[in-house]
């Protein structure tokens, strides 16, 4: 039992022996025990290390074991961790200043998690065209999402995400939702239109679907959308729980296209690994929300928000949004070159540092991924035949130079020889968003 490598081993079988019979089975996870890191590497329990390009599905803005994150959760923790919202901390204020300012919108609501921020933004749209509705408007209580869309998985952000596993077995889910056709903005026109059923309370829109492929929205179908909501009062609803925070290089993706919408919700790369969630909105739209309406207890506490404080802090002292652009930018050169070396991959697409390839076979995207992690590089596997890449923001070029050259040799490898495709094993989607 000295053999650490053996040790290693049975340890994570034994975990795994353990979670198999103890936990539902909501995941098929890839059989590797992480015991720690730093910067873009994570450690095994074994000591081996791994180039981490997904960061816990877009979580670890800054990397592993920051000290700016280290030092506001340290000095954090030994003093208050948790009030209840039925009083002040010293730390929402500011964190809400700070999202306002970047956001271009008006007013902060803390929650715990992705999925918890579409929800209030779905309750807060529909509320609000209630108070619509009762000034005399037009606004009815319809909502229209996109094709390939990922909200999360509470009963009304499944409503919202189209996949028919995420959301058919729960039904019946939140009603009134209709799904328009990704960047088709005749249809989304048509499905608008109160001819076509009852009014329509809110849009609901990703600027770069995630979950669905990394996939930006067109500048015509979001601009048409914020057109169509400003002509009845409908609200515009941006998820950029992915895109957000800074990940396309701009603090949110929909100001790539100079657009403002009236709701906005973040969470993942927020804390740079705490669990948090915001709803960000227009005045207008927070007027729908009063004392006791909605509300969380653990919601925007003082560790989550100091943390995101030191996070977006040290996002702005580093300049790191024009670090993601730089390396964002060589990250699709580079993968834009590799196309050209191999017919397999038939698109690349995203912005900033989230970025993905379009292969053409599911089959050959789980063994691109499975390779890539026999190469100690990390990478995702999302809507069946994409190559997703979500690195922490602190990524360099020579790491993209590593991903790029291992990946070139997979793809020649997988697609030259047929004998070594039929001689591995498939990994399981680990795309659960
Ligand atoms: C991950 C994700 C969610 C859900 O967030 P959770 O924190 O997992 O609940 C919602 N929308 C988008 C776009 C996401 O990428």
């Amino acid at each position: 039992m000295s053999d650490p490598m053996q040790e290693g081993q049975l340890k994570l079988a034994s975990i795994q022996a353990a979670e198999q019979k103890l936990m539902l089975q909501t995941y098929q996870r890839i059989p590797l025990l992480f015991m720690g890191g730093s910067g873009v590497t994570l450690r095994d329990e074994q000591g081996d290390e791994y180039l981490d390009l997904l960061s816990g599905i877009g979580v670890m803005a800054l990397g592993y074991a920051h000290p700016a994150v280290d030092a506001a959760i340290a000095s954090q923790s030994k003093r208050l961790l948790h009030t209840s919202n039925l009083f002040y901390h010293e730390h929402t204020a500011e964190l809400a200043l700070r999202l306002t300012e970047m956001s271009g919108l008006d007013r902060v609501f803390f929650c715990n998690s992705g999925t918890e921020a579409w929800e209030a933004a779905l309750k807060l749209a529909r509320a609000h065209a209630g108070l619509l509705r009762a000034e005399g408007k037009r606004v009815g209580t319809r909502f229209l999402a996109v094709e390939q869309s990922f909200h999360g998985r509470t009963m009304g952000a499944v409503a919202t995400t189209h996949k028919e596993k995420y959301r058919v077995p729960f039904e019946p889910v939140m009603g009134g939702v209709e799904f328009v056709r990704f960047n088709d903005v005749a249809d989304l026109r048509a499905k608008f239109s109160e001819a076509h059923a009852e009014a329509v309370c809110g849009i609901c829109i990703e600027a770069v679907q995630g979950e669905g492929g990394v996939r930006p929205v067109s500048k015509e179908f979001i601009t048409a959308a914020r057109e169509l909501c400003d002509s009845t009062g409908a609200l515009l609803l941006a998820d950029e729980i992915q895109s957000g925070m800074g990940r396309t290089g701009e603090w949110f993706a929909y100001q790539h296209y100079g657009i403002l919408p009236d709701i906005t919700t973040v969470a993942k790369p927020m804390a740079s690994g705490l669990p948090i969630g915001a709803m960000l909105c227009t005045d207008e739209a927070a007027r729908a929300f009063t004392p006791g309406m909605h509300g969380t207890t653990f919601g925007g506490g003082p560790l989550v928000c100091a943390v995101a404080i030191a996070v977006i802090d040290t996002m702005k002292q580093t300049n790191l949004l024009t670090h993601i652009r730089d390396v964002g930018g060589y990250f699709k050169e580079r993968l834009e070159w590799l196309r050209k070396q191999h017919d397999c991959i038939t698109a690349v697409r995203g912005m900033g540092l989230m970025l993905g390839i379009e292969l053409d076979s599911e089959e050959l995207a789980k063994r691109a991924a499975a390779a890539m992690l026999d190469q100690h590089i990390i990478v995702n596997r999302t809507s069946e035949t994409v190559l997703r890449f979500l690195p922490p923001f602190i990524v360099e070029r020579t790491h993209v130079d590593r991903a790029i050259a291992a990946l070139d040799g997979i793809l020649t490898t997988l697609t030259l020889n047929s004998a070594a495709l039929a001689g591995r094993a498939p990994a399981g989607e680990n795309s659960h968003g």
